[in-house]
């Protein structure tokens, strides 16, 4: 035992949800030759994450009934459930952490009887045909709308172990915080490329089987390079 306490945070789009909810939703309700072309500028990083959102948001036609029946229709990694109860039993908090929209969030966790995780994202109003977009954290972030780099520094404390599972470019600056990550997809190959320690994984159930373990051993360790940047973070604000 080492006396730290894990806080486990989780992505939404492509990790607890098979697919990326919100882009299929620009997608699908939005212009998605204009939206493709709005986040190639954002990878290239001459828009902002918050721009891209807005952008995105500006070509959508749909009211919410059709916006919720579209959600209801997307599905979670249906070990999700599993890894959840493990951490409840385990009294080890979970959050989930999302640059994508409260909408949908709220919607399919609730229909898939989800309502004891707090999440953290970006928010949507409607109107009759339109949505209107709120960003409630932004930070100085230019990469994110809801930079996750960001919300991990302020939820999280000295005693801390930050556990951390994503799949994309929007975990980028949240895995340079973390102490123990869980990576799948795009975001496996930036920890790859900047010697990020990480645990590969498909589903829920690799990320259980590999924490389960950790949490039984109690053994919970910070990772030097990430504690170094959370130190740095505090000192630069
Ligand atoms: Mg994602």
């Amino acid at each position: 035992m080492t006396g730290l306490t894990p806080k486990v945070f989780v992505d939404f789009d492509g990790t607890i949800t098979k697919v990326d909810v919100g882009n299929m939703f620009f997608r699908k309700f939005g212009n998605e030759e204009e939206s493709l072309k709005a986040v190639e500028r954002w990878k290239e990083g001459s828009l902002s994450g918050a721009g891209l959102l807005l952008e995105e948001a500006s070509f959508v036609k749909v009211n919410r009934e059709e916006a919720l029946a579209f959600a209801k229709s997307c599905e979670i990694d249906g070990s999700f459930k599993t890894f959840l109860s493990f951490c409840t039993e385990k009294k080890i908090s979970v959050t989930i952490l999302s640059d994508g929209l409260d909408f949908y969030i709220a919607e399919i966790l609730n229909s898939n009887g989800i309502s004891s995780i707090p999440f953290y994202s970006n928010r949507a109003r409607f109107d009759a045909t339109r949505i209107e977009i709120e960003l409630p954290y932004e930070s100085d972030c230019t990469k994110c709308a809801n930079c996750k780099g960001y919300q991990l520094l302020t939820r999280t404390g000295p005693d801390d172990v930050i556990v951390y599972v994503g799949n994309g470019y929007s975990d980028r600056c949240a895995v340079q915080y973390a102490d123990i990550v869980f990576a799948k997809d795009d975001l496996l190959k930036y920890c790859e490329e900047n010697n990020i320690t990480y645990y590969p994984f498909k589903n829920f159930e690799d990320v259980l089987a590999k924490f389960s373990k950790i949490a039984s051993s109690g053994n919970y360790r910070k990772r030097h390079r990430a504690e170094l940047k959370r130190r740095e973070a505090f000192l630069t604000e």
